[in-house]
């Protein structure tokens, strides 16, 4: 068991396989200074990957999520997936959608029954605002696909003030007819994302504006859970709701984080990282570093978010950027 000494046990781990990726969205990809993606010596292979979550899954891990960048566009996906199925865990990903089509086989058979799915809107100029790039077709013909081969699938969207907040009434309606469950996201600071506390819709505004068209009612959350879960009476979908800024989920925080490049994060704002990747290639005891890690968990927010949303200094966070995290 993986514990820290707050007494959370951690099962869950999040794999980034690459901080590259084909869209841009503003709130993830720095732009300024360039963004400055890993030469390929410094990322894990897909050996590394295996044997690393071979490590993880000895300590207790119970479920692994792949994630990025954009996981799809790693040209050994399929490989690393397949790599992965081969441990006792509930395998699953998160990705932009836009390469879906070509991977349902390779979930299929590696037992992958889940996906989550980024969209940010449902019209496709906003969509091509948030993200700079003109997919919004391919993204929402991939999540049908999805549900018609009987796959879970969970939709993330980041809510934005004044750029897609009003959508998400849109989003809510979509649930009528289709077994979807949609998520709003709170807008976090990450390095360089040009967080602004102002364009943070809270969970308290995103419950009251759903409020004033639907009538819906609170579901029961699974342990570990980071999303409040709603579902309109009758509707087939749910809709939830990650208020990581306005009412954090940390005190039965499960999750572990690895980085594209090896580097274990105990938390998504951690400070610190612990570079398994060079402890594994030179032989070093991996199971000890992963244990101090997770036992070195600070109790909420990485220990550097303690200040109320409006007093929070977003430039003086010590972190990565989203997207070399892994979302
Ligand atoms: N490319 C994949 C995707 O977009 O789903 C996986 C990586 S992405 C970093 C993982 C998740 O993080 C996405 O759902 C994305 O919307 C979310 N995300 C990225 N930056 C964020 C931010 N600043 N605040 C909240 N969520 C963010
Ligand atoms: Fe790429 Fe996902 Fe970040 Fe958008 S949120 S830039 S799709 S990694």
């Amino acid at each position: 068991m993986l514990t820290d000494s707050f007494n959370r046990n951690h099962d869950y781990l999040r794999i980034s396989l690459t901080d590259k990726c084909n869209l841009r969205c503003t709130y993830c990809m720095p732009v300024d200074p360039p963004h400055g993606f890993y030469a390929g010596k410094n990322l894990m292979n897909a050996e590394e990957i295996n044997r690393l979550a071979g490590i993880f899954v000895k300590l207790g891990v119970k479920k692994i999520r792949l994630t990025g960048g954009e996981p799809l566009i790693r040209k050994d996906v399929a490989q690393i997936i397949h790599l992965l199925s081969q441990y006792p865990v509930k395998l699953t990903l998160t990705t932009n959608g836009v390469f879906l089509d070509q991977f349902i086989e390779v979930f299929k058979q590696a037992g992958i029954n889940s996906v989550n799915v980024s969209l940010d809107s449902l019209e496709s100029n906003a969509f091509k605002i948030i993200s700079q790039r003109d997919h919004f077709d391919k993204v929402m013909s991939n999540i049908l696909l999805l549900l018609r081969e009987g796959f879970h699938v969970k939709v993330n969207m980041v809510v934005l003030k004044e750029l897609n907040h009003l959508e998400i009434i849109d989003f809510i309606q979509w649930t009528k007819e289709y077994p979807l469950h949609v998520r709003f996201i709170e807008y976090m600071p990450f390095r360089d994302n040009n967080w602004n506390h102002l364009q943070v819709f809270t969970a308290e505004e995103i419950l009251s504006l759903a409020s004033r068209k639907f009538n819906f009612y609170k579901l029961n959350d699974r342990p570990n859970d980071t999303a409040r879960n709603f579902q309109v009476h009758d509707y087939k979908g749910t809709f939830a709701i990650i208020s990581t800024m306005s009412d954090p989920f940390c005190s039965n925080c499960n999750r572990l984080r690895l980085t594209a490049d090896g580097k274990m994060k105990n938390c998504l704002f951690s400070t610190g990282e612990v570079d398994l990747l060079s402890a594994l290639r030179n032989q070093e005891d991996v199971e000890q570093l992963i244990r101090q890690c997770v036992w070195d968990k600070k109790a909420e927010r990485g220990g550097q978010m303690d200040a109320a949303m409006e007093d929070l200094k977003a430039d003086a966070l010590m972190n990565r950027s989203m997207i070399s995290i892994g979302g």
